[in-house]
Protein backbone atom coordinates (compact mmCIF):
# COMPACT_ATOMS: atom_id res chain seq x y z
CA UNK A 1 0.00 0.00 0.00
CA UNK A 2 0.90 3.40 -0.70
CA UNK A 3 2.38 4.90 2.76
CA UNK A 4 0.45 8.05 2.55
CA UNK A 5 -3.07 6.48 2.18
CA UNK A 6 -4.81 4.83 4.83
CA UNK A 7 -7.30 1.57 5.52
CA UNK A 8 -10.82 1.96 7.83
CA UNK A 9 -13.04 -0.79 8.40
CA UNK A 10 -16.25 -0.40 7.55
CA UNK A 11 -19.31 -2.43 8.81
CA UNK A 12 -23.08 -2.41 7.02
CA UNK A 13 -24.99 -3.78 10.10
CA UNK A 14 -27.89 -5.98 10.04
CA UNK A 15 -30.39 -2.92 10.28
CA UNK A 16 -28.55 -1.67 6.66
CA UNK A 17 -28.18 -5.38 5.63
CA UNK A 18 -31.70 -6.12 6.46
CA UNK A 19 -33.28 -3.02 4.68
CA UNK A 20 -31.62 -3.03 1.08
CA UNK A 21 -28.54 -0.63 1.99
CA UNK A 22 -25.60 -2.67 1.22
CA UNK A 23 -25.32 -1.63 -2.45
CA UNK A 24 -26.46 2.26 -1.63
CA UNK A 25 -23.74 2.27 1.02
CA UNK A 26 -20.95 0.77 -0.86
CA UNK A 27 -22.20 2.87 -3.91
CA UNK A 28 -21.23 6.30 -1.59
CA UNK A 29 -17.91 4.96 -0.80
CA UNK A 30 -16.88 4.11 -4.53
CA UNK A 31 -18.01 7.21 -6.08
CA UNK A 32 -15.52 9.28 -3.82
CA UNK A 33 -13.09 7.03 -4.74
CA UNK A 34 -11.75 4.90 -2.29
CA UNK A 35 -10.91 1.60 -2.79
CA UNK A 36 -13.12 -1.44 -1.21
CA UNK A 37 -9.57 -3.91 -0.59
CA UNK A 38 -11.48 -6.36 1.52
CA UNK A 39 -15.26 -7.69 1.80
CA UNK A 40 -16.98 -10.55 3.06
CA UNK A 41 -20.82 -10.92 4.50
CA UNK A 42 -20.64 -12.83 8.45
CA UNK A 43 -22.88 -13.30 10.94
CA UNK A 44 -21.13 -12.37 14.23
CA UNK A 45 -22.02 -13.81 17.91
CA UNK A 46 -21.62 -12.58 21.10
CA UNK A 47 -18.38 -13.23 21.73
CA UNK A 48 -16.97 -11.62 18.77
CA UNK A 49 -19.32 -8.82 19.59
CA UNK A 50 -17.14 -8.20 23.00
CA UNK A 51 -14.09 -8.07 20.73
CA UNK A 52 -15.27 -5.36 18.34
CA UNK A 53 -16.96 -3.33 21.18
CA UNK A 54 -14.58 -3.73 23.80
CA UNK A 55 -14.66 -0.22 24.45
CA UNK A 56 -18.28 -0.70 25.26
CA UNK A 57 -18.79 -3.93 26.88
CA UNK A 58 -19.59 -2.54 30.74
CA UNK A 59 -21.81 0.53 29.29
CA UNK A 60 -25.77 0.63 29.93
CA UNK A 61 -26.60 0.18 26.17
CA UNK A 62 -23.76 -2.26 25.57
CA UNK A 63 -26.56 -5.86 25.98
CA UNK A 64 -28.83 -3.65 23.56
CA UNK A 65 -26.04 -3.41 21.03
CA UNK A 66 -24.84 -6.82 21.28
CA UNK A 67 -28.67 -7.95 20.65
CA UNK A 68 -28.44 -5.49 16.99
CA UNK A 69 -25.31 -6.65 16.30
CA UNK A 70 -26.34 -10.08 16.35
CA UNK A 71 -29.57 -10.08 14.60
CA UNK A 72 -28.49 -10.43 11.34
CA UNK A 73 -25.52 -10.94 9.02
CA UNK A 74 -22.94 -7.76 8.60
CA UNK A 75 -21.26 -6.67 5.39
CA UNK A 76 -17.69 -5.88 6.62
CA UNK A 77 -15.19 -4.42 4.45
CA UNK A 78 -11.97 -2.68 4.39
CA UNK A 79 -11.88 1.14 2.71
CA UNK A 80 -8.60 1.95 1.09
CA UNK A 81 -7.76 5.82 0.40
CA UNK A 82 -6.27 9.55 1.51
CA UNK A 83 -7.38 10.32 5.29
CA UNK A 84 -10.12 7.38 4.88
CA UNK A 85 -10.27 6.85 8.23
CA UNK A 86 -11.36 10.94 8.79
CA UNK A 87 -13.15 10.80 5.95
CA UNK A 88 -15.28 7.65 5.99
CA UNK A 89 -16.82 9.33 9.68
CA UNK A 90 -17.77 12.01 7.91
CA UNK A 91 -19.77 10.40 4.82
CA UNK A 92 -21.71 7.96 8.05
CA UNK A 93 -22.50 11.23 10.16
CA UNK A 94 -23.18 11.48 14.13
CA UNK A 95 -23.67 8.43 15.93
CA UNK A 96 -27.24 9.54 17.16
CA UNK A 97 -29.03 9.58 13.63
CA UNK A 98 -31.54 12.19 14.82
CA UNK A 99 -28.88 14.50 15.14
CA UNK A 100 -26.79 13.07 11.93
CA UNK A 101 -26.84 15.63 9.05
CA UNK A 102 -28.58 14.92 5.74
CA UNK A 103 -26.43 13.85 3.61
CA UNK A 104 -24.67 11.52 5.69
CA UNK A 105 -25.44 8.07 5.48
CA UNK A 106 -26.68 7.64 8.87
CA UNK A 107 -28.63 11.22 8.55
CA UNK A 108 -30.33 10.29 5.18
CA UNK A 109 -31.26 6.83 5.99
CA UNK A 110 -32.03 6.78 10.03
CA UNK A 111 -33.62 8.84 12.22
CA UNK A 112 -33.91 7.38 16.20
CA UNK A 113 -32.44 9.38 18.77
CA UNK A 114 -30.79 8.07 22.27
CA UNK A 115 -33.88 8.77 24.34
CA UNK A 116 -35.90 6.81 22.30
CA UNK A 117 -33.53 4.09 21.91
CA UNK A 118 -32.73 4.23 25.71
CA UNK A 119 -35.90 4.05 26.77
CA UNK A 120 -36.68 1.41 25.26
CA UNK A 121 -33.81 -0.46 25.46
CA UNK A 122 -33.08 -1.18 22.09
CA UNK A 123 -29.59 -0.60 20.16
CA UNK A 124 -29.27 2.90 18.30
CA UNK A 125 -29.96 1.11 14.50
CA UNK A 126 -27.65 3.32 12.57
CA UNK A 127 -27.03 1.60 9.79
CA UNK A 128 -23.04 1.38 9.55
CA UNK A 129 -19.77 1.32 11.37
CA UNK A 130 -16.93 3.33 10.89
CA UNK A 131 -13.46 3.07 12.41
CA UNK A 132 -12.81 5.85 14.70
CA UNK A 133 -9.21 6.46 14.41
CA UNK A 134 -5.95 4.74 13.50
CA UNK A 135 -5.81 3.15 16.49
CA UNK A 136 -9.36 1.61 16.06
CA UNK A 137 -8.78 1.08 12.20
CA UNK A 138 -5.15 -1.36 13.09
CA UNK A 139 -7.18 -2.94 15.63
CA UNK A 140 -10.35 -3.41 13.92
CA UNK A 141 -8.91 -4.54 10.72
CA UNK A 142 -7.03 -7.23 12.15
CA UNK A 143 -10.09 -8.70 14.38
CA UNK A 144 -12.15 -8.94 11.19
CA UNK A 145 -9.63 -10.18 8.36
CA UNK A 146 -6.88 -11.91 7.93
CA UNK A 147 -4.08 -10.12 5.85
CA UNK A 148 -4.15 -12.18 3.09
CA UNK A 149 -7.80 -11.41 2.43
CA UNK A 150 -7.01 -7.73 2.09
CA UNK A 151 -5.77 -7.18 -1.73
CA UNK A 152 -3.46 -4.70 -3.65
CA UNK A 153 -4.85 -3.83 -6.96
CA UNK A 154 -5.32 -0.77 -8.98
CA UNK A 155 -8.27 1.48 -9.69
CA UNK A 156 -8.79 3.90 -12.45
CA UNK A 157 -8.57 6.61 -8.66
CA UNK A 158 -4.84 5.98 -8.51
CA UNK A 159 -4.05 7.53 -11.27
CA UNK A 160 -5.56 10.78 -9.84
CA UNK A 161 -4.24 10.56 -6.63
CA UNK A 162 -0.80 9.14 -7.57
CA UNK A 163 0.33 11.49 -10.05
N1 LIG B 1 -25.14 2.70 20.72
C1 LIG B 1 -26.37 2.45 21.30
N2 LIG B 1 -26.79 3.27 22.32
C2 LIG B 1 -26.04 4.32 22.78
C3 LIG B 1 -24.79 4.56 22.18
C4 LIG B 1 -24.37 3.74 21.15
O1 LIG B 1 -27.07 1.51 20.91
O2 LIG B 1 -26.50 5.01 23.71
C5 LIG B 1 -24.71 1.83 19.61
C6 LIG B 1 -24.81 2.50 18.24
O3 LIG B 1 -25.28 1.53 17.31
C7 LIG B 1 -23.38 2.90 17.96
C8 LIG B 1 -22.60 1.77 18.63
O4 LIG B 1 -23.36 1.49 19.81
O5 LIG B 1 -23.12 3.01 16.57
C9 LIG B 1 -21.18 2.11 19.03
O6 LIG B 1 -21.17 3.32 19.77
P1 LIG B 1 -20.08 4.44 19.50
O7 LIG B 1 -20.25 5.47 20.55
O8 LIG B 1 -18.75 3.80 19.35
O9 LIG B 1 -20.58 5.07 18.11
P2 LIG B 1 -20.00 4.96 16.62
O10 LIG B 1 -18.50 4.85 16.71
O11 LIG B 1 -20.66 3.77 15.98
O12 LIG B 1 -20.44 6.24 15.97
MG1 LIG C 1 -17.25 3.75 17.94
Amino acid sequence: MNEDLQRTLVLVKPDGVQRGLIGEVIGRFEKVGLKIVAMRMVWVDGEFSKKHYAEHVEKAFYPGLEAMITMGPVVSMVLEGVDSIELVRKMVGSTEPKSAPPGTIRGDFAHVSYGYANKKGIGVKNVIHASANETDAKKEIELWFDKSEIHSYTTVHDVHILN
